[in-house]
């Protein structure tokens, strides 16, 4: 679909907003490379979010996340309110997105797996990356059952990175970090150090007006861990990101974010025991009077055609109760 048509399918989706004043659509993202990725075509590139943000600041009211909570507690919205929100810290959030929004005025909120940065890698990104950069055109996958594999070209370098994910991901944490130094030989390549943002970039983005807000240490899923766990990655995440930023946080995203899958109702007590003001899930939905102050729905923009992004924007906005797994809570502390 031409990107010319997508003006006018937004202000259809624009047109069905009216009347719906009270309602707030949050947008996530994670990377946006510079410029179309051949590994990831699909994915956001700085051209394409330009294209976006022109669009959406000129059809909805795209408000800095704080201004948008208060307005929303205090019923006071204005129509078609939206967010944007990046998850995880990825540097590319402040060498190719943060031009782009401050040109576009925008004022985003960064949650922040505060483990990784300062030249961290989270697993599945070192999965990604290796595969990604390597020049070989054959490695050595027995070890992980997957035999000799051919990965001369993209296709067969992307379907060999998605099998390696998921042998990956069901590895304990030990078994995995021997995987993942293993899987860097093999493949010859540096560990990647500048994936994710430094402390400075942090301090810049917030400087700049943006939000930042916690996301846990290492990007775990909170539902499998004991109570323990639990608490120190959002207790030590928030502490780490007020020592970096001189005040503390005062949003949270759960990573992956679906309720009763990769959050309980335990981990909610422990996101407001922490002292935050709200979080967000990525249940599909938009935010209403009905929603939950710390399982705020959240919408992933994965459309990537302009005209289908559009009506998955519609009917998210228009979802108007998220799954949640606690009563609203509202106006209480
Ligand atoms: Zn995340």
């Amino acid at each position: 679909m031409s990107i010319s048509v997508l003006p006018l399918v937004c202000d259809g989706v624009a047109s069905l907003f009216r009347g719906q004043a009270t309602r707030l659509s949050a947008l996530i993202f994670h990377r946006v490379f510079p410029v179309q990725d051949p590994f990831y075509p699909s994915e956001v590139y700085a051209e394409k979010f330009d294209e976006l943000l022109s669009i959406l600041v000129r059809r909805f009211n795209v408000l800095p996340l704080g201004e948008a909570i208060a307005l929303w507690r205090d019923g006071r919205l204005p129509p078609r309110a939206l967010v944007i929100t990046f998850d995880d810290g990825y540097a590319d959030n402040f060498t190719v997105a943060y031009p782009i929004l401050r040109k576009h005025g925008v004022e985003a909120a960064f949650f922040i797996a505060s483990g990784y940065l300062d030249g961290g890698v989270m697993f599945n990104d070192l999965v990604i990356e290796s595969l990604r950069r390597t020049q070989l055109d054959e490695i050595d996958l027995e070890w992980l059952g997957l035999g000799r594999v051919n990965i001369a070209d993209l296709p067969r370098r992307r379907s060999v990175t998605n099998e390696v994910l998921l042998k990956v991901k069901y590895l304990s944490l030990q078994a995995r970090e021997e995987a993942l130094a293993r899987l860097i030989s093999e493949t010859q390549v540096d560990r990647p150090v500048d994936l994710m943002m430094s402390s400075e970039q942090l301090r810049a983005l917030r400087d700049g007006g943006m939000e930042i807000g916690g996301h846990t240490m290492n990007h775990p899923i909170l539902a499998v861990l004991d109570d323990q766990a639990a608490e120190n990655e959002v207790v030590l995440n928030r502490a780490h990101l007020t020592q970096i930023l001189g005040e503390p946080p005062r949003f949270f995203a759960y990573p992956n974010g679906k309720p009763g899958v990769d959050y309980l109702a335990r981990d909610v007590r422990i996101i407001r025991r922490a002292g935050y003001e709200a979080a967000f899930t990525t249940s599909r939905g938009s935010i209403g009077k009905e929603s939950d102050r710390f399982e705020l729905p959240r919408f992933t923009p994965w459309e990537r055609t302009s005209t289908r992004f559009s009506l998955r924007l519609a009917q998210n906005f228009l979802h108007v109760n998220a799954q949640q797994l606690t009563p609203p809570v509202m106006g209480a502390i």
